[in-house]
């Protein structure tokens, strides 16, 4: 792996909300690591909250017009809700 001088092929990018870092090509559901669209949406895998990509390896929050919209779709919830309940399972394994 190459560190550094990556500049344009970066992959991290953090959480709008809880500041996580994360990496775009895990978590897609698939192996081809395509960089993410503007307005795509990402769920953090730390908090849970939804992010829509900006134009670069950005993420904003989004509106509230646009979060009612997200929460209509199940798939977003349903990830939300996946992270939430594997969060709490690891959280009770630990104790
Ligand atoms: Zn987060």
């Amino acid at each position: 792996m190459m560190l550094g001088k990556e500049h344009h092929h970066r992959k991290e990018f953090k959480c709008p909300w809880c500041k996580h870092v994360m990496d775009w090509s895990i978590g897609a559901g698939n192996d081809t690591q395509t960089k993410p669209q503007a307005g795509d949406v990402t769920i953090c895998i730390e908090c849970a909250k939804p992010g829509i990509w900006l134009g670069s390896a950005e993420l904003r929050r989004p509106t509230y017009e646009e979060a009612q919209t997200l929460l209509q779709r199940e798939d977003i919830i349903f990830l939300m809700l996946a992270i939430k309940t594997m969060h709490e399972i690891e959280k009770s394994k630990c104790k």
